[in-house]
């Protein structure tokens, strides 16, 4: 089958690995110059199974209404008179039930495991450098309360077979040393051996090569303007994808099957077609900056509860991330936003890096209320989604795109997950907490 990927992020490029080695011909189209040049370009760079939990949990609502207004807030509703925002933060408040809270755990770690397992065959198969680390993923905490409230999800996360420990403070600053300088402030942590780090933009970057070399096509600078239909109800289709290509001309591109995979903006492009996803843009930041002494910088991947930050070991780099904020689509850069993260970063390793040069950058994750992606069909037969992999793309997103494969291919993905438009029954007998008009 002749297939068409939309967008060349994690999402998209991995979609595109997959399809191809499912034996399809497959074409990627992506506005940017390069793979991985939107949200995928510099996240956090965990790969973090067992530290998944999603932002609607039980204790969110009372957290966000505390940090109403606070320009370094970790997280920020910034109230708009968008419907989509109001209808967005409605269900996220659906979804911070316990009942749905772990539901949406059970959900995300199970993609996320067959994903990391499906990362790492990856990696075996291509050798793809991207300085990767598997030292696991230490959490700390700074607030006792928040630690007394981080246990059960701890305890479900066990029960899920994630090997997730809940250690005291001493045993958090054994495990990463170079955090002994807040020791008296950390009240304690969960590790878990089995969790990653690695360079997302490598990665893909990377991935993009490999998959150009066994013959994928990538268009680059070609942007996506709409999706043309044709029939209803059971024979709906899409018949082509109407693009603007590098030369600034209007051209048809035809398919036997699409696969939308443009992030935040499959939302606009799917719209028309009267397929409302539930994706909003929650603008994160990072901070990189140059390890100048080696010995006082992280090894461990972090993740700092307090300041809902993660930290990554990139060779020579430090990948600070995190906070969101929910604005529209909007990417400049908010300095207070970007000076907290350089200040909490120089507390913790103040002899590590080169703070006075650091790199900024925002991106927009495709945020789902619960942070369950939609991963499957459609109301057109041959248009298939692969989006909203929300603050866990990078680690959704090897398997998001061996499922998507199996999936356009006629196959039931080998990972039990609620895939869009397709049946579920929850161990648990939750129902689904994912809907599209689709
Ligand atoms: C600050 C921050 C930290 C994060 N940290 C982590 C982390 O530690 N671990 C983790 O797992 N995840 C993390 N994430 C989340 C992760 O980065 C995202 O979930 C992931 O990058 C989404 O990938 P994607 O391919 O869906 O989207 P994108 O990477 O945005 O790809 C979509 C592509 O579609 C293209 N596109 C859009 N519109 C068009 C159009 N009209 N025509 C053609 N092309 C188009 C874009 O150019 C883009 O390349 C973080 C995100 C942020 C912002």
């Amino acid at each position: 089958m002749k297939v068409i990927v939309l967008g060349s992020g994690i999402i998209g490029t991995a979609s595109a690995w997959f399809l191809h080695k499912a034996g399809h011909d497959v074409t990627v189209i992506e506005r940017q110059p390069g793979a991985a040049q939107e949200t995928s370009f510099a996240n956090g760079c965990q790969i973090s199974v067992s530290h998944a939990e999603p932002w609607a949990n039980p204790a969110a609502p009372g957290k966000i209404l505390k940090w109403l207004g606070k320009e370094d807030a970790p997280l920020l509703f910034r109230f708009r008179p968008e419907w989509l925002q109001w209808k967005w933060g409605l269900n996220f408040l659906r979804e911070c039930t316990p009942a749905r809270t772990a539901d949406n755990i059970r959900q995300i770690v199970s993609i996320a495991e067959y994903s990391r397992q499906t990362l790492q065959a990856v990696r075996a198969e291509t050798g793809i450098a991207y300085d990767y680390l598997t030292r696991g993923i230490l959490h700390f905490y700074t607030d006792q309360k928040d630690f007394e409230d981080s246990l059960p999800a701890a305890k479900l996360m066990r029960e899920l077979g994630c090997p997730r420990n809940t250690i005291g403070a001493d045993e958090v600053v054994r495990i990463e040393p170079a955090l002994a300088s807040i020791r008296d402030k950390i009240v304690g942590g969960d590790f878990t051996a089995t969790d990653e780090s690695g360079d997302v933009y490598k990665f893909t970057t990377g991935l993009a090569a490999k998959a150009t070399e066994a013959g994928v096509q990538f268009r680059f600078n070609t942007t996506v303007t709409r999706l043309l239909t044709e029939g209803s109800g059971a024979h709906a289709r899409i018949t082509g994808v109407e693009i603007i290509s590098p030369e600034g001309r209007h051209q048809v591109l035809r398919a036997d099957a699409f696969v939308m995979a443009m992030g935040s903006f499959s939302v606009p492009l799917l719209k028309p077609l009267g397929i409302d996803l539930m994706v909003y843009p929650g603008k994160g930041y990072s901070a990189t900056y140059a390890v100048t002494n080696p010995d006082a910088a992280p090894t461990v991947s972090l993740t700092d509860d307090g300041y809902k930050l993660v930290l990554s070991r990139l060779g020579d780099r430090l990948r600070v991330a995190g906070t969101c904020e929910l604005n529209g689509y909007t990417r400049e850069l908010n300095m207070t936003r970007c000076e907290a993260i350089t200040r909490r970063t120089r507390e913790l390793f103040p002899d590590a890096c080169d703070y006075d040069n650091p790199i900024y950058w925002t991106g927009l994750r495709p945020l789902t209320p619960s942070n369950v992606p939609y991963i499957g069909k459609t109301k057109f037969g041959n248009l298939f989604l692969n989006t909203g992999h929300g603050t866990l793309g990078w680690t959704m997103g090897c398997g998001s795109g061996r499922a998507i494969a199996d999936i356009v291919s006629g196959r039931q993905p080998d990972v039990d997950f609620r895939f869009t438009g397709m049946p579920y029954r929850s161990p648990q007998g939750v129902a689904g907490a994912q809907s599209v008009t689709a």
